[in-house]
């Protein structure tokens, strides 16, 4: 109101000053070192601590995000803040997971005027989410119930990682928004027949819908990685694409089909699943997949005829 608009006007100067304090970005070369410098920091490729340095890219992230302030935001690995701080302005709640204890100091002094960000020394691998994303809602009672998980992720534990939240259907996620390495987000989104397509490409597309939103250079990241790097969006699926009688089962089977990729379906399928070669040509046959079929053409439906097909046959 009127009141904000005469205040504006009286201090423009402070005003601004503070903005430009509060909006000083980490995600710089300058920024970056300094912070590493005055906390004695050297980036641990065991950790896989590679820093966005573009500010560009941050902004892009959380383009990508889409976020708003009803939004609870997950971040695995803060790193030095700098995707937390753009998070922080766009998102109502940003809730940051680090493990790297020596991130810590040079996490609270860049963040110190990001007050919607929860700082946690924790594991992402193997935090209790469910816990953490609960007493976040019981405290902001206001903010969406399904959260984003945004990240750049350390890439020595992509998939595991991505594995949890495709895995744990309990957790209320809506969007990941992951900065992954390129041929792991090509491999995410691949349709059948593509050489990119796999187990992992099923397991991302039976709960969501994959779409690669933009490709980075090793050259945003201090230090560079070795290869070039991709932000992935899934957005999750009002129900999984197939419904296959025994999820378990399905996955199985699709790990099977890929397993020994050098032999046919047949083959790879009765030996991994231990099944008689009858029963497996059999299904097939039911599922009306054809026995020289390769598992890369295997569409999700088609995986999920012939795991049922198995079940039944099978016992
Ligand atoms: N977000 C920062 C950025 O974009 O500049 C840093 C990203 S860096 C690729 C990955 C971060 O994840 C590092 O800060 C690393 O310490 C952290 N990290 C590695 N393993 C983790 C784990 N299991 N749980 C939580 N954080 C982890």
């Amino acid at each position: 109101g009127v009141l904000q608009i005469l205040t504006g006007l009286r201090y423009p100067d402070r005003m601004s000053q503070r903005d430009n304090m509060s909006e000083k970005k980490i995600a710089t070369p300058s920024v970056t070192r300094n912070l590493m410098q005055t906390h004695t920091i050297r980036a641990k490729k065991s950790l896989g601590q590679n820093f966005i340095i573009e500010p560009q890219v941050i902004d892009n992230i959380v383009t990508a995000a889409g976020c708003d302030k009803q939004d609870l935001v997950l971040e695995i690995g803060p790193g030095l803040g700098s995707l937390t701080q753009a998070l922080s302005n766009t998102a109502g709640q940003v809730i940051a997971l680090e493990i790297d204890q020596s991130l810590i100091p040079a996490l609270k002094q860049s963040l110190a005027a990001c007050a919607n960000v929860q700082l946690l020394h924790a594991d992402a691998m193997t935090a209790d989410l469910s816990r953490i994303l609960a007493e976040a809602y019981q405290a902001s009672p206001n903010l969406r119930p399904d959260f984003m998980a945004v990240a750049n992720l350390p890439y020595y534990i992509t998939t595991p990682l991505l594995l949890r939240f495709l895995q744990q259907p309990d957790l209320p996620w809506r969007r990941l928004v992951f900065m992954v390495q390129k041929e792991l987000a090509e491999r995410m989104q691949a349709a059948p027949g593509s050489k990119d397509y796999g187990a992992l490409s099923l397991a991302v597309q039976y709960r969501a819908q994959a779409r690669l939103a933009f490709s980075v250079p090793p050259s945003v990241f201090l230090p560079r990685p070795k290869v070039a790097s991709a932000v992935i969006v899934l957005e999750r699926l009002a129900a999984p694409s197939v419904q296959p009688v025994d999820e378990d089962l399905f996955f199985a089977v699709i790990r099977a089909g890929f397993n020994q990729r050098r032999k046919t379906l047949p083959n790879s399928l009765s030996s991994v699943l231990q099944l008689p070669k009858e029963q497996v040509n059999a299904a097939l046959a039911a599922a009306g997949v054809a026995p020289e079929r390769r598992a890369e053409t295997l569409t999700m439906a088609e995986f999920a005829r012939l795991a049922d097909e198995i079940k039944n046959i099978s016992g």
